[in-house]
């Protein structure tokens, strides 16, 4: 690591090159015509991060990009929030903020950079109701979700976001790769997620946005985080982390280690569910829906009749934030396309047991799918 990457508030390694967003804005404006939307508003959360690179954290006094289908996009903000903007693309791309101090009436400014003969306008779901209530009050419609709109761009990563997660893929694997030397008879879950925590952040995470060491029976648990359980021989132990490296684009990798020498039988049910999560990988491709990706993984446990312990969905898309659109669900009968990137984790959990779970970020390419944890994925044995 170099010195200037050292730097955490360095402007140009938490966000693209501006004409990236320049792009996305553009194209949001064309999808909510399509939509037969008037325009978009969009307040602070992962939509606006992914729109204009803007970081900030606003909420009783309002802060939101508003894109109108035709006309030029605006920025309403409260004065004392400016300094936060300051990161942003927002002046590169020419976008001018409209602020405000309290006292003004920040949604007549909201309603004015909409512009004339408002129809329906779509919000994003990061809105609280403390703003939406009193803009549809305004606009005087019924205000509605962009997020089909704004899931249409942020479902398709660019060549950009794609680099991104590979980073942050290749941040978590050099963790993973140190668990076996913490994983030992005697320590808590505790101290090794205390060891997993300092190497994420050496590795290049901003934060641990979560660190899951489920041990023995924890592990039999899908919820379970850490706790004071000390490690013991024999032990199998799901490990499954993740967070964000700049600029903000999230790692979320799981492997199932053993301390010492397994039971037999858990290393057989192990294997099949490592069968289980290749034939998923193997399955993701370009024009196949989301349902049969996480159906190739259950027919495998099925077979080897580990039906009952695979109680989760396959998973779930990744990006700006770690849980988004696709889900890798039954019932999503959503087509894959190029450029979609999401986990693929079955697992097996069997309560006051144990449990195992393997998971690896995808990205669908043109003929199939790539990995960006290069791990290897049976039960790593630690002495
Ligand atoms: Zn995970
Ligand atoms: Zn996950
Ligand atoms: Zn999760």
């Amino acid at each position: 690591m170099t010195a200037s990457e050292d730097r955490p508030s360095h402007s140009s390694s938490q966000r693209f090159p501006a004409s990236v967003y320049a792009d996305r804005v553009a194209r949001a404006a064309t999808l909510a015509a399509d939509a037969g939307l008037s325009g978009l508003v969009v307040t602070p959360g992962p939509d606006l991060r992914y729109l204009v690179g803007a970081q900030v954290d606003t909420f009783e006094r309002i802060t939101a990009l508003v894109i109108p289908a035709v006309g030029d996009p605006a920025v309403v903000a409260p004065r004392m929030e400016l300094a936060a903007l300051r990161d942003s693309a927002l002046a590169e791309i020419g976008v001018p903020i409209r602020d405000w101090v309290d006292g003004d009436d920040p949604y007549a400014l909201i309603t004015d950079a909409l512009g004339s003969g408002i129809g329906r306008v779509g919000v994003s779901d990061a809105m609280p109701t403390l703003h939406s209530v009193p803009l549809a009050d305004r606009l005087d419609i019924r205000l509605e979700l962009a997020t089909a709109v704004l899931r249409e761009l942020r479902m398709i990563k660019d060549a950009s976001e794609i680099e991104a997660l590979r980073r942050a893929g290749a941040a978590i694997d050099a963790v993973h790769r140190q668990v076996p030397g913490w994983l030992r008879a005697g320590r808590t879950e505790r101290e090794v997620a205390a060891d997993i925590e300092s190497a994420m952040l050496v590795a290049g995470h901003t934060r641990a946005e979560f660190i899951i060491v489920g041990s023995g029976p924890n592990g039999a648990d899908p919820h379970h985080e850490v706790s004071d359980r000390v490690i013991e021989r024999g032990d199998i132990v799901v490990v499954d982390i993740g967070g964000p490296v700049a600029p903000g684009y999230n790692s979320d990798c799981t492997r199932t280690y053993v301390v010492g020498e397994p039971d037999t039988k858990a290393a057989r049910e192990i294997e099949i569910l490592r069968q289980a999560q290749q034939a998923a990988v193997d399955a993701a491709r370009p024009g196949v829906t989301a349902e049969s990706v996480d159906a190739a993984a259950r027919d495998v446990l099925a077979a080897a009749g580990l039906a009952e312990a695979f109680v989760h969905r396959t998973g779930h898309g990744i990006g700006l934030s770690v849980h988004e659109e696709p889900y890798i669900v039954a019932g999503n009968d959503l087509v894959l396309r190029e450029g979609m990137a999401f986990s693929i984790e079955p697992g097996i959990y069997f309560p006051g047991a144990w449990g195992a779970r393997i998971e690896d970020i995808v990205i669908v390419t043109a003929d199939g799918c790539e990995s960006v944890n290069r791990t290897s994925h049976g039960l790593f044995s630690a002495h």
